[in-house]
């Protein structure tokens, strides 16, 4: 048994802002917030180790267990002030005997969190199987019990020397040690003093060094040699280790998953490509040349060839004088910084602006790497200009990436040097003069293209963008895509011999970039993209009216969205409401969970963009495809059948709470209504609603607010009517409906072509359901990816379906095509494609009904 070392509030290890701990990576345990600046020993044993900047100590008890204690978060950071130690390491303490003092005041103003992790570390070979959380702990209380692993078979794997430590792991992540994982593994050692490296396939590399583990090249299986030297000697390789096996079979805890129909994942879903020959030679291809390529964003364009050249910024090697050089290239530094951190921040207006952002905070990742830092101050030492040492430092770290197998780690390069350029335009003014002034319709051509190229240029004059190098899940082709600008990456040298000017057709739909075809067929392709854009606008003109069926039957278009902005942008294409808010969008990529004031603003903001239309707020719907790193989770072997969706939610209540006051917050409280995932039976309802029930009273909130329930398993569907006598309305999830009743993981691109929601089994799920829901008079949408395809949604509507909320930008297309079908025309056609044996079979029958081989639909 261990007792409370601290006297405070003892509260779960999740609370603990920081994903290293709450993650349980070095353990499981408790966290306590301490009300007393003393520190005392949890149970019988010796100090086996002191951090040098004496903010963490470990006892080893007498039966082996070692017990980490962890004052606050980032204290190491305070580089020891405020901590005195009144033991010292290898003595023998009694239960409750003092080991440090801290200065609680100095902490609280100083460190993010005094929230001090007591855990008992992964090799400590024992488990723990009760512990005292949401109470007042004084030292001495009993705190947890543990006992022996019965599997833990002998000794830790490592072995720790004094200060040093030696430890063998394998790589778990599936696609080796790219980006992720790197920034996974550099995180977990934040709170750790200590010097590690990493050896891996002749390799080395600095652990705290993104580029330089991405740089080993380490794939999946691989075995690595973790070497510390230092104070946390022991904890750090005990952590890598950790993190390098976490995950057998599972994605990398806190990596977003690709998502079938995001702009993103439909490039990340295109198979890397081995690239074609870059040297093209100097001859432009013949007129009526096809240059194959890979589709990286979806679309057709015609226009004229544009090469857009890097421009190469002129660094003289000399330096004048160290000092002189060291202070320009921080001050170089921090204006990037500053740019990308503003560009970071903003959620931006549509989603390129957000792909951006994104890319943004890894671009800020990279340019506080050590390694590059260090490399960049050696030559800076050496009497080296700011920009020659800067340019020597990312070259090198983009020619050892260069020469790696991975395409994902291949293409980090471009990340690399879009770095080299915007400190290199910080240093030399070179900026203005790099952005180039386009003509109509370009054909942007480049070797390859960085993001900060390609978000400087006018997308006005943008009509597609072709790279001879480069690959469909680089970051430039993840912007293209939510820009929704056509791209082609990997055509080869070929494409930089293009003449400039040279009139174009780049066909992102074939993959094929057509160099000066003939009149006939530019006139065709010019053809098409009229009578699109025509109908398009024509759609988006009508868009604002609300949509009815051509009998006059109402039924309501709303949106999915995941931001203010795409809010506003859904509201401009026609859509009535939000059916769908995943608040995903605020948990992942971050360490810790938002807090109540933070929810409640996004909500508010979202609320108030939507102008007064009704907002869906889904409650967090993680787990499964949506892992996110900070929320404990027991190791699953199958993961889209465990602890997902509400089931998340209801073992983690605090979570729930302070998400249900979050949106009690929102004004007027009538315009939100909320959705809750992954239900299967009643009880998960009654629950959330209770606890609801509780929080209103508690808020003295008197209105009350619809609660809807997600029909995302065969099991919902078919209870639909034990469901709705506790809910409010039916919400179906087609994405995981169809993977639930197919038996298909809907990101197995293997089986991405026959993951079809038109599959007539799902079909008849959703017939059950909206039947369910007729019968009692309530509401019933559909929210899942079905809902985007104008194809389906006369089917829907036939079979009893009264809201569809879709992605902003297909709106227009749907009303439109619901505006020439009547309801009895729908019904028959949702009869007709109950009976058909199959997906295909459904979606021919509606494209012959929707007329033109289905063009009328697409
Ligand atoms: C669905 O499953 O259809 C759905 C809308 O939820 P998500 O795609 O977020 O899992
Ligand atoms: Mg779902």
């Amino acid at each position: 048994m261990l007792v409370a070392p601290l006297a405070g509030w003892s509260t779960p290890l999740d609370e603990a802002p920081d994903a290293v701990f709450a993650s349980r990576m070095m353990g499981d345990g408790v966290a306590i917030d301490p009300l007393d600046g003393v520190l005392c020993a949890p149970c019988d044993g010796e100090v086996a180790l002191i951090a040098q900047s004496r903010h963490a100590v470990t006892v080893r008890a007498a039966g082996g267990a070692a017990i980490l204690m962890h004052v606050g978060i980032d204290t190491v950071n305070l580089k020891g002030e405020g901590f005195t130690v009144v033991t010292r390491e290898g003595a023998r303490v009694r239960s409750g005997e003092a080991l440090l003092r801290f200065d609680l005041d100095l902490l609280a103003r100083r460190a993010p969190s005094l929230l001090t992790p007591v855990i008992v570390t992964t090799d400590s070979g024992f488990r723990l199987v009760r512990r005292v959380v949401g109470r007042e702990v004084r030292v001495g209380d009993p705190l947890m019990d543990l006992e022996p692993e019965r599997a833990a078979a002998g000794a830790p794997a490592g072995s720790a020397a004094g200060q040093g430590a030696v430890r063998r792991a394998r790589v778990a992540f599936e696609h080796g040690i790219h980006a992720r994982p790197a920034a996974l593994l550099a995180a977990s050692l934040k709170n750790l003093a200590a010097d590690v490296r990493l050896r891996a396939r002749g390799r080395e590399a600095n652990a705290r060094s993104t580029v330089a583990l991405m740089a080993l090249g380490a794939q999946h299986g691989d075995e690595i040699e973790i070497r510390a030297s230092g104070p946390d000697a022991a904890l750090a390789v005990q952590a890598l280790a950790a993190v390098l096996g976490a995950e057998a079979a599972a994605p990398p805890r806190g990596t977003v998953a690709v998502r079938a129909g995001d702009a993103a994942s439909a490039a990340a879903a295109i198979p890397a490509v081995t690239l074609p020959a870059l040297e093209g030679g100097g001859t432009s291809p013949a007129p009526g040349a096809k240059l194959p390529g890979v589709i990286a964003s979806r679309g057709l364009a015609v226009g004229r060839a544009f090469h857009l050249r890097r421009p190469e910024i002129a660094v003289a090697e000399a330096g004048a004088g160290v000092a002189h050089e060291t202070n320009a290239f921080d001050r170089a530094r921090g204006v990037v910084r500053a740019r990308l951190e503003r560009r970071a921040a903003e959620s931006g207006a549509g989603a390129g602006a957000r792909a951006a952002g994104e890319i943004a905070a890894a671009h800020l990742e990279l340019l506080e790497d050590p390694e590059l830092l260090g490399a960049a101050r050696v030559s800076l030492a050496q009497g080296r200009s700011a920009g020659f040492a800067w340019r020597e430092a990312v070259r090198g770290a983009a020619a050892q990436l260069r020469t790696l197998a991975d395409p994902r780690l291949r293409e980090r390069v471009d990340d690399l040097l879009d770095l080299e350029t915007q400190v290199l335009v910080a240093l030399t003014g070179a900026g203005a003069a790099s952005v180039p002034e386009l003509p109509e319709s370009a054909i942007v051509i480049a070797r390859e293209l960085l993001p900060s190229q390609l978000v400087a240029l006018d997308p006005t004059r943008v009509a597609g963008l072709a790279t001879a190098a480069g690959g469909a899940t680089s970051h430039v082709s993840i912007i293209a895509a939510a820009m929704e600008i056509p791209a082609l990456v990997a055509l080869g040298g070929t494409a930089l011999a293009l003449r400039e000017g040279a009139e174009l057709v780049l066909d992102a739909e074939q993959g094929v970039l057509e160099v000066e075809p003939p009149p006939a067929r530019l006139a065709e392709v010019r053809s098409v993209l009229a009578a699109r854009r025509a109908r398009l606008a024509a759609e988006r003109a009508a868009a604002q009216r609300e949509c009815r069926t051509a009998d006059g039957t109402r039924i309501e278009v709303f949106a999915n969205v995941g931001s203010a902005a795409e809010a506003e942008a859904a509201v401009r294409n026609g859509a009535e409401g939000c059916g769908l808010l995943r608040t995903e969008f605020l948990f992942l990529e971050r360490d810790s969970a938002p807090d109540e004031a933070e929810q409640r603003a996004a909500y508010q903001r979202i609320a108030d963009a939507l102008g007064g239309r009704p907002l869906t707020i889904r409650t967090l719907d993680a787990g499964g495809d949506k892992p996110i790193a900070y929320l404990p989770q027991p190791p699953e072997e199958n993961p889209a059948l465990g602890l997902r969706g509400v089931r998340t939610s209801i073992a983690n209540p605090s979570l729930l709470r302070t998400q249900l006051r979050a949106i009690l917050g929102v004004r007027p409280l009538e315009q939100t209504r909320i959705l809750l995932p992954m239900i299967t039976e009643a009880a998960e309802v009654q629950l959330v609603r209770a606890m609801l029930d509780e929080l209103r009273l508690e808020l003295a909130v008197t209105q009350s607010v619809e609660v809807g329930v997600m029909v995302e398993t065969p099991a919902s569907a078919l209870l639909a009517d034990r469901l709705l006598a506790v809910a409010d309305f039916l919400s179906i999830g087609t994405n995981d409906l169809t993977q639930y009743t197919l038996a298909m993981d809907r990101g197995n691109p293997q089986l991405a072509s026959r993951l079809d929601a038109l599959h007539p089994a799902v079909l008849r799920l959703i017939d059950t359901a909206a039947q369910a829901a007729a019968g009692q008079a309530r509401m019933v949408a559909v929210c899942g990816g079905l809902a985007s395809e104008p194809l389906a949604a006369p089917i829907l509507i036939g079979l009893g379906v009264h809201e569809l909320s879709a992605v902003g930008a297909v709106i227009p297309r749907l009303k439109a095509c619901l505006g020439r079908v009547t309801l009895a025309e729908c019904r028959a056609l949702a009869r007709e494609a109950l009976a058909q044996p199959d997906a295909a079979a459904v979606r021919s029958l509606a494209r012959r009904a929707m007329g033109e081989g289905g063009e009328g639909a697409r």
